[in-house]
């Protein structure tokens, strides 16, 4: 079995891993770059956009570093994820009105697929995208175990999933994203509830969330710290798309305290397919904790010229690079302006280095490639008796 980085090793993002035998070719993630803009030419990777050269592309989940390009590749390919990352990625493009490609099958947690001669077996993991896989593969009598991107932080049972995983692997294929923060330590979603509840109870004023709508795991924190703090839950339209479709279980206008608003009278027909629904006056009248997104500046502004903003809070719960953009930049200072104190509660969809070396030591590679990280050599300390490969 050849093993074969073609994207993502050195860098974060734009993951997309070749695993071939004499007869069958597949793909284990098929990822935009971060930097990859719309208009940009797609990357030189014989057979996947010209002619169907492979014969699966396989996603460990939902991020556009890792889905991104299968928009873009040849129709015949076969296309494998998880049922609910499809059935979010449908509402998400529906609402942006993009197509979406349709897959030939897809992935459930320890149903082994076949391709060729290649099997592989997904395992379901904890990250901030919902519903994301790790992926086993064996062929040639050889093993390989890709780890996508995944954390130990959530609110998925990290130990079971090492108690699932095989005890032994030939080769792993690591992500390692925050080993380039020194002595990171990840806080938990529950941790990150609790303080949420604590911040929502002594603020008296609104309470706006500025999270990814993609983060289901987020979603059912913001969630249960506004429930636990007397305040309904307002999702704009786009995030209740996705939250219904992620399943009955996530927070969403199905539930007693959760509303849908839009921004865009465009969208009121849309609005009105959900069973609860908030306009302003309704929400102006009782306490709330509404997710927004950084393009809602105006609404925000109407909305502050019906309701006081003052002791009202703006939680900044976003990956602190994406602070430094321009349109964030504005956006904050906006809700400063208006009197929203902004506070940041946030923490990450990626292992920290005690838990990659939890993992490696449960799976126990012969020799590892790090992968989705800009400090590779740090894998030499967590697993100092493994060969690490560049
Ligand atoms: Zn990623
Ligand atoms: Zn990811």
């Amino acid at each position: 079995m050849n093993i074969h980085i073609l994207r993502g090793q050195n860098q974060i993002g734009g993951n997309m891993i070749e695993i071939a035998t004499d007869h069958t070719k597949i793909l284990l993630d098929a990822g935009l770059e971060l930097t990859d803009s719309d208009g940009q030419p797609l990357p030189k990777i014989q057979g996947l956009f010209d002619y169907a050269g492979y014969d699966a592309i396989i996603i460990s989940h939902y991020h556009g570093d890792h889905i991104g390009l299968v928009y873009h590749a040849h129709k015949e390919i076969p296309v494998y994820l998880g049922e609910a990352s499809y059935n979010i990625i449908l509402a998400a493009d529906r609402y942006r009105r993009i197509e979406t490609f349709t897959p030939k099958g897809f992935l459930h947690h320890r149903q082994t697929i076949t391709i060729g001669d290649i099997s592989v077996i997904p395992y379901l993991c904890d990250h901030s995208a919902f519903d994301s896989y790790m992926l086993f593969c064996e062929a040639d009598g050889e093993t390989v175990l890709y780890t996508g991107d995944f954390r130990s932080n959530g609110r998925k049972s990290f130990s079971a999933l090492l108690h699932a995983l095989p005890k032994t692997v030939d080769t792993l294929l690591c992500e390692g994203t925050t080993l380039s923060r020194e002595n990171y330590v990840a806080v938990s979603e529950q941790e990150l509830e609790k303080r949420a509840v604590d911040l929502f109870r002594t603020a008296t004023g609104p309470v706006f969330v500025l999270q990814a709508s993609m983060n289901i795991d987020r979603i059912v924190t913001m969630y249960r710290a506004a429930k636990q703090s007397n305040r309904i839950f307002l999702e704009e339209l786009y995030m209740a798309e996705i939250a219904t479709a992620a399943g009955k279980n996530i927070p969403n206008p199905n539930f007693d305290d959760v509303y849908a608003f839009i921004t865009s009278p465009s969208r009121h027909a849309e609005l009105m397919k959900h069973n609860h629904i908030a306009g302003k006056s309704f929400i102006a009248s009782r306490p709330f904790v509404m997710c927004v997104r950084n393009s809602m500046f105006r609404y925000l502004k109407s909305l502050s010229q019906k309701i006081s903003f003052e002791n009202g809070l703006l939680i900044y719960s976003f990956w602190s690079g994406y602070r430094e953009t321009d349109s964030m930049k504005s956006f904050l200072s906006e809700c400063e302006k208006m009197g929203l104190r902004i506070v940041t509660l946030h923490t990450s969809g990626h292992a920290d280095a005690n838990t990659l070396k939890k993992l490696i030591d449960t799976v126990n590679p012969k020799s590892l490639f790090p992968i989705h990280t800009e400090n590779a050599e740090k894998f030499k300390e967590i697993a100092p008796n493994v060969v690490i490969k560049k």
